[in-house]
């Protein structure tokens, strides 16, 4: 189970993450793409803290647009539309949910990977933020039908995460920018997902609070 308060923790954390994790994601992108990646993620998360106070009291569906919303209209770069859809998809499915059930939380994480897919037209293995995310869903939703709780099953999802971050190493980018450099983007780590993978990150610290 997750509060609307866990939900709201949970969006603080992942600004926190953003601006401590600033200059490694911008040193990602500075090799495969144009350095700006730890900016984009930044920005646009300060910009949802600024506009909290006027969105915070609301329900967690319209939390989860004013953030998607927000990430879209402060972010110039591709993670902007891609994460903010993210997001908007993510609250769509809890409408007038405030206590949101372990099939919430997968139905979410369902939806925002459905969102990345109809925005970036990208799928599993092109070196792109869904090389974390798709992992640490799958993980996720094996956990639970292994019969661990959802914070275990969280807490395995971020570690496929990050198992996905390190498998972007090992293949070339098809998609956005770093797909201009065709054979030479192996050996390099996608940004974005490593930016996800803090997301899962900051999704684990709330859980196991
Ligand atoms: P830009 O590429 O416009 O400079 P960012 O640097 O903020 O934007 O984000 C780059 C990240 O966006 C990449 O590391 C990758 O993970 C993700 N990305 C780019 N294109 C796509 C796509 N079509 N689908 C999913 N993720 C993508
Ligand atoms: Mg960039």
């Amino acid at each position: 189970m997750a509060t609307k308060v866990e939900v709201l923790d949970f969006i603080r954390l992942f600004a926190d993450k953003m601006t401590e994790h600033r200059q490694e994601l911008t040193d990602l992108d500075q090799a495969i793409g144009d350095g700006d990646h730890g900016i984009n993620m930044s920005r646009g998360m300060k910009a949802v803290i600024e506009k909290l106070p006027t969105f915070e009291e609301k329900g967690t569906d319209e939390i989860l647009k004013s953030v998607g919303m927000t990430l879209v209209s402060t972010v110039g770069g591709a993670s902007g539309p891609l994460y903010g859809t993210a997001f908007m998809k993510a609250g769509m499915v809890v409408k007038g949910k405030d206590e949101l059930s372990e099939q919430d939380i997968i139905n979410m994480f369902q939806e925002a990977i459905v969102g990345i897919q109809s925005r970036g037209k990208a799928v599993k293995g092109e070196k792109t933020m869904l090389d974390s995310i798709m992992p640490a869903l799958d993980q996720i939703k094996a956990s639970i039908e292994a019969g661990d709780s959802i914070e275990d099953a969280i807490v395995k999802g971020e570690q496929a995460a990050w198992d996905g971050v390190e498998f972007t190493k090992t293949i070339i980018a098809t998609k956005g920018r770093a797909s201009y450099l065709g054979e030479r983007s192996i050996g390099h780590q996608d940004p974005g997902a490593t930016s996800m993978a803090y997301l899962f990150q900051a999704a684990k610290e709330i859980a196991k609070k």
